[in-house]
């Protein structure tokens, strides 16, 4: 395992108030730990309570804009007007197109693309009232690459593209980036739930021969939404090995 977790004498430059959905587990659990690592002050978003040491818990489920809202207030009750927001919480519902239902479709839309939007729409007016903010949405390869079986998450994650370019047009005047991070395979719970002969398909076809660590993701979100990246938006970023290259 490539362990690239800082160590806590690496202080963020400013330290900000940092929302991450989906945090409890995964990858946005990494991600929060290493802005808590770096001196941010973190929220994240949990609907089992469950958050890394050093982090406020609030609940929301992103399909739901009123819980989202209540979870900003708290946040900003508690550590001040959300500075960065990471738009983590994702599912998947793999189904070839023939069979897939539109419960399967609707549901993957509604929070990988739904869910980004209406966090990003929650934190942005204070951000230009800041006259700062940073936005990171969180991709996949598969969202320009394509992946057969993944028509639902692909749309999804393709969606997040063109919100953190739209985004960056409206408000790139203010101090605000709005950028793409995408993943190639990454070991969590929703990797390790496809079946080994599928891991071994998709192993094969990522030059670096290896998945990622939830730590390498991490890393490049944590540089992504710091005042070095201040010229950066509508951006993606992949972090895949090579896989994606070109997409
Ligand atoms: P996990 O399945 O480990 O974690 C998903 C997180 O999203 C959990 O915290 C989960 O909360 C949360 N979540 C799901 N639905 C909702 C919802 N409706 N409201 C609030 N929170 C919700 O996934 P990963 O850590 O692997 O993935 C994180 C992100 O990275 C996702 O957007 C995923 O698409 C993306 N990604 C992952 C890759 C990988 O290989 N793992 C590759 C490329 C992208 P709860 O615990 O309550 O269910």
């Amino acid at each position: 395992m490539t362990q690239t977790t800082p160590s806590a004498g690496e202080a963020a430059a400013t330290p900000r108030v940092v929302l991450v959905t989906g945090g409890n587990r995964g990858i946005g659990r990494t991600i929060a730990e290493q802005m808590i690592a770096t001196g941010h002050r973190i929220a994240v978003t949990s609907r089992s309570g469950d958050a890394p040491e050093g982090a406020l818990a609030v609940a929301a489920d992103v399909t739901d804009a009123e819980s989202l809202d209540q979870a900003f207030t708290t946040v900003e009750a508690e550590l001040g007007a959300v500075e960065v927001v990471v738009a983590n919480a994702g599912i998947t519902a793999d189904n070839l197109l023939m069979r897939m239902t539109d419960d399967e479709f609707s549901s993957v839309i509604d929070t990988n693309l739904g869910g980004a939007y209406r966090t990003a729409r929650r934190a942005i007016t204070n951000m230009i009232r800041a006259k700062f903010g940073r936005i990171v949405l969180i991709s996949s390869v598969s969202g320009l690459y394509g992946v057969a079986g993944q028509s639902n998450y692909s749309s999804s994650k393709a969606g997040l593209v063109g919100l953190a370019r739209s985004i960056t047009r409206e408000v790139g005047s203010r101090g605000i980036t709005a950028n793409v991070v995408a993943p190639g395979f990454v070991r969590t719970d929703m990797t390790d739930e496809l079946p080994e002969k599928q891991q071994k398909e998709y192993l094969q076809q990522i030059p670096a021969k290896r998945f990622a660590e939830p730590d390498e993701v991490a890393q490049v979100v944590r540089w992504i939404a710091s005042d070095e990246a201040a010229y950066i938006s509508g951006a993606v970023i992949p972090v895949d090995g090579g896989l994606g290259m070109g997409h």
